[in-house]
């Protein structure tokens, strides 16, 4: 649970595949996807730009004329895994069959990876999808094919993804690409180049087409949503150079978010937020609409404000109490999650403390605990010590995990006795007598089915709960 990001661990590596997929023709896809939201949404993207080109999508790897690994470089770990597919892969592969790596380890190490790995065919980088269709004519011609080149306009705003294994009720929409921190431990903007954002009309665009598809919410996505902004197209480091008009016609995340509100009435959830970026006007917007889920990402990696500058993170300590002091003003009843990296260079006992009491004033929902993982190339790998050494990163992670399990219990006593309006998404993991969905606030709860239909929000009175799932019964 707690090395997982947006996705749960256990679907790191979920086969992305359509239903009922109505092609005539007879190629076939099979992709893995791993990593945070955005990539299992680029696959989708891939699998329409695939679909042009007549394959379609299949969960049998030894019926697949072509094979994608759809790759996160996040933590070295992840990369470890994609390794150890590819090693899986190599049993599966025949004469007929291609091999491709996708996403942010084949940007991250380009053409090393057709010298390192033998097997592939194939490596493209998140701005390159649109070229697939040349690069397999190559492939199925007998070549090598590579693109990795970053863009400073791809969005693939006009492209209608292929949803993939997905319930038919909560679905991903991207609203920007890319990201311009450089928080000197992330890996993310060598991989995914430099932020753009995606035109509105777009975005809304494929939002009201998910709505007239049946479903009922959707989360807009981007490494930091908070930094939206539409100014015409083109990197977002470039708007000082903009006239005085594009610079007042440009929207904001505030505005693209009132916008998306008023235009659909599906729940609508987003993430990733940045403390540097998190305005009130954002908070005032989610309060002021029903339709959006009062739950807030809000990663803090780190409680003491000499580690907060170390990893550039453009805030510290006061500054993130603060945005979370607002949080709580203005939409009390909000949900809030985090991620906390530990074990970051020369991370002092005082440091991991002070993550500790910071994590005790904030007393978050639920969290994403990592131990650092140090990345090629990074700032604080060509400048800083990774220092504190593997067995204290894990001390000082469980003692965060454990604190984060004793609040989330906490935080979900709270609801017990309440009513909660709960989206239904499925059956749950454990009884086929019981239904799932979220709140508001993104908690899990479960309650027995009755008569209700997948997809409706109905009201749960809390009776019980877990650290990690809130239990209740139906009430009309
Ligand atoms: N853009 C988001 C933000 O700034 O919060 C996060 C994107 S990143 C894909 C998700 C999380 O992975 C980060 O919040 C951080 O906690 C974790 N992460 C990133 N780089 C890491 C590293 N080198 N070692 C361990 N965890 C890392
Ligand atoms: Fe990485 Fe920082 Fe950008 Fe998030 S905001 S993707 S952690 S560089």
């Amino acid at each position: 649970m707690f090395e997982s990001k947006t996705i749960d661990e256990k679907k790191q590596g979920t086969v992305l595949m359509k239903d009922n997929f109505l092609s005539k023709k007879n190629k076939k896809v099979y992709i893995e996807s791993y990593g945070c939201q955005m990539n299992f949404s680029d696959s989708e993207i891939v699998a329409s730009i695939l679909l042009e080109i007549g394959y379609e999508t299949t969960r049998d790897i030894k019926s697949a004329n072509l094979i994608l690994i759809n790759t996160c470089s996040i933590r070295e770990k992840a990369e470890q895994t994609v390794r150890k597919r590819l090693d899986f892969f190599r049993a599966s592969k025949n004469k007929k069959t291609s091999i491709g790596i996708l996403g942010c380890m084949a940007e991250r190490l380009k053409s090393k990876f057709l010298e390192e790995e033998k097997l592939v065919d194939l490596v493209v980088g998140p701005d390159s999808y649109r070229d697939l269709p040349n690069l397999l004519k190559e492939v199925n011609d007998g070549r090598k094919a590579i693109n990795v080149i970053l863009s400073k306009e791809e969005t693939y705003a006009d492209l209608n993804p292929v949803r993939l294994d997905k319930n038919g009720i909560t679905s991903f929409v991207s609203i920007m690409r890319g990201c311009d921190n450089m928080c000197s431990f992330c890996v993310v903007p060598f991989t995914r180049g430099r932020e753009r954002s995606r035109e509105p009309k777009t975005i809304i665009n494929e939002i009201k087409e998910l709505e007239n598809n049946g479903y009922k919410e959707v989360t807009l996505l981007g490494q930091n949503v908070d930094s939206y902004l539409w100014t015409g197209g083109g990197l977002k480091k470039d708007f000082q150079k903009l006239s005085k008009e594009a610079k007042k016609n440009s929207v904001n995340f505030a505005q693209l978010l009132d916008l998306v509100a008023r235009n659909t009435f599906m729940r609508i959830r987003f993430s990733t937020s940045h403390p540097k970026d998190m305005t009130d006007d954002v908070l005032h917007i989610m309060a002021k609409h029903k339709n959006i889920c009062k739950y807030i990402h809000l990663p803090v990696q780190s409680g003491s404000s000499r580690i907060l500058k170390l990893m550039n993170r453009g805030y510290d300590r006061d500054w993130y109490l603060n945005r979370v002091k607002s949080i709580k003003n203005i939409i009390p009843e909000c949900g809030i999650s985090m991620d906390i990296i530990t074990g970051f260079c020369d991370e002092s006992e005082k440091d991991h403390l002070d993550t500790l009491s910071l994590m005790k004033a904030v007393k978050y929902d639920f969290g994403y605990m990592f131990k650092y993982s140090e990345r090629p190339n990074t700032l604080a790998e060509r400048k800083y010590k990774d220092n504190v050494p593997d067995k204290i990163k894990s001390k000082r992670l469980s003692e965060i995990i454990d604190l984060q399990q004793k609040h989330s219990l906490e935080q979900n006593e709270k609801y017990i006795g309440k009513i909660c309006e709960v989206l239904v998404e499925g059956l749950s993991k454990k009884s086929d007598d019981d239904l799932f969905g979220r709140t508001t606030q993104n908690t899990v709860a479960v309650f027995p089915k009755e008569n209700t239909k997948i997809g409706s929000i109905v009201n749960v009175l809390i009776t019980n709960c877990t650290s990690a799932t809130l239990i209740g019964k139906l009430i009309n």
